[in-house]
């Protein structure tokens, strides 16, 4: 018998056509090509092109059953199916390719019969028989692997995960320990906690990002056979939006199924999006009804989530909703230390402190001051002090340096140099007097809002150019005098923590 694959091909459609709806026919069975059939005595090889993995999965979990009746049906008991995976660069450019498959072209033809996926026996179209690589008799049910294109288990998917967020990484505190803690019992028993979903919630820049990512490291790192996928909320919403214009939206949905452990962030994006929301909702429910691990992070608590249907919500909150608070000062300094250690910059303790002590709200922001320092301690080639620290990261610590009156500077500088209050405010050209007068003009130009004119008249009702005098000689001796400049940090400190 030589017959053409089309023609073997054409018969199989024939009959799939009577089988299911037109609608299903044109999305799964028009866009597959016949590619071979060879023959080697009673057995009968068909080789069918599909368009990408999607077209594997779908027709082997949905059509199984169909296909195997058919084949058998058209080819003779000693009819095989074979699937021929073509990689189009066109996946490649969509969004959610992630799934890249490095598939030899023709594999499956060229695996050995023992292997072969579909079955014999016309007698199977009704009954189908119990050999190994065969239906079970209950041929209606999926059965997950007889259409297994050798070589390929799982398809790969690319985590898109930022290496550098580890728990290792990650510092802990009294404001992300509860958080913490469940996101690492998720890493080690995906899927296996009752924190399924996982919601984390929190302000911005309060390590959440980080610690959804480190569970998605903690668990690639460990189980090489899992698919892992972070993806923020905006993100998953574009390739969506571009699956629907390129009639993909099956394909999205197939991709996102197989995955074992899904990472969202910021789902509070999703708010407003409603087919965005249908689409995850089908898809959460499939992961968790498969006992897929699902993590989830919005930037507030799920009752403030604004714009997110009900259903979805309440399934945010199915599981563990833990949150994240603004850090304490010592986990800032802690932070600050580890961060400056990783990116070798050498820091003494008092700026850390310094820098931990004013920015408070957020981590990102400490980062950013540390970035910062750095840059202009490089440009300058300075070393960083606090003196340099106050001066470039002004603009985040203004708050602080309002609540300064020049009187408070005045008695605290005084203090230090155990003189009385009054004598900054008097003629006397001591030195010591002298000394504590620019020292406290100093900082009263450089902590408070008032100009020259005002600062000189605080102090006795001097002149301006005093007060840039006083200025510039602080400036020098700090540069040259390395036991002045500590004294002058040492104010410098003091007056922060009264500044509070
Ligand atoms: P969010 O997602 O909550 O806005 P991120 O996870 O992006 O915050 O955190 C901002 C930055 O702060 C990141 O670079 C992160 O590594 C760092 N960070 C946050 N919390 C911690 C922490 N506890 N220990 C170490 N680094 C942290
Ligand atoms: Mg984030």
């Amino acid at each position: 018998m030589s017959r053409s694959p089309e023609n073997a091909w054409n018969e199989c459609l024939e009959i799939i056509r009577d089988n299911i709806s037109r609608q299903s026919f044109r999305t799964w069975f028009a866009p597959l090509k016949p590619l071979s059939l060879e023959s080697e005595g009673e057995l009968h090889r068909l080789t069918v092109q599909l368009p990408s993995q999607f077209y594997y999965e779908w027709l082997e979990e949905h059509y199984y059953s169909l296909l195997r009746k058919t084949v058998t049906k058209v080819l003779g008991p000693g009819g095989r199916l074979f699937y021929d995976v073509v990689i189009e660069k066109d996946d490649i450019d969509q969004g959610y390719e992630g799934a890249s498959l490095h598939l030899p072209a023709r594999h499956a033809a060229n695996e050995p019969v023992a292997d072969a996926p579909i079955a014999t026996r016309s007698r199977a179209v009704t009954a189908p028989s119990g050999r190994t690589h065969e239906a079970t008799p209950s041929a209606a049910a999926p059965v997950s692997s007889p259409f297994v294109i050798p070589g390929i288990q799982k398809v790969q998917v690319d985590s898109r995960l930022n290496p550098n967020y580890t728990f290792d990484r990650f510092i802990e505190g009294d404001c992300n320990r509860l958080a913490r803690s469940a996101a690492l019992a998720i890493a080690q028993r995906p899927g296996g906690t009752s924190f399924n979903p996982f919601l984390m919630y929190g302000g911005v820049g309060l390590g959440k990002t980080h610690l959804i990512q480190a569970i998605g490291n903690y668990v690639a790192a460990g189980n090489a056979g899992q698919s892992v996928l972070y993806v923020s909320s905006e993100r998953f919403t574009t390739e969506f939006v571009q699956a629907i214009q390129h009639n993909r939206v099956a394909e999205f949905s197939l991709f996102y199924r197989q995955i074992d452990l899904l990472i969202i962030d910021d789902v509070q994006f999703f708010g407003g999006k409603e087919k965005t929301q249908e689409e995850f909702f089908h898809i959460f429910n499939a992961l968790h009804q498969s006992g897929k691990q699902i993590v989830l992070s919005a930037d507030r608590p799920p009752k403030d989530i604004h714009g997110i249907e009900e259903r979805l919500l309440s399934r945010f909150q199915w599981g563990l909703a833990a949150d994240v608070q603004v850090p304490d000062l010592e986990t800032r300094t802690a932070i600050l230390n580890r961060k400056s250690e990783e990116d070798g910059i050498d820091v003494s303790h008092d700026v850390l402190e310094f820098v931990a002590h004013n920015i408070k709200s957020n981590i990102r922001e400490l980062e950013g001051a540390l970035i910062r320092l750095l840059a202009h301690s490089t440009l300058r080639k300075r070393e960083i002090d606090v003196t340099m620290a106050r001066e470039v990261l002004a603009d985040l610590i203004k708050e602080t340096r309002v609540t300064l009156t020049i009187e408070e500077i005045q008695q605290l500088v005084c203090d230090y140099f155990s003189i009385p209050e009054d004598l900054v405010r008097a003629k006397t050209r001591k030195r010591e007097v002298v000394q504590a007068r620019q020292v406290a003009m100093y900082f009263s130009k450089q902590l408070t809002q008032h100009s020259l004119k005002t600062i000189g008249l605080h102090f006795g009702g001097r002149d301006h150019s005093t007060v840039i005098h006083a200025n510039q000689s602080v400036e020098n001796q700090i540069e040259t005098d390395a036991k002045f400049k500590s004294m002058i940090e040492e104010i410098s400190n003091r007056l922060q923590l009264r500044a509070r």
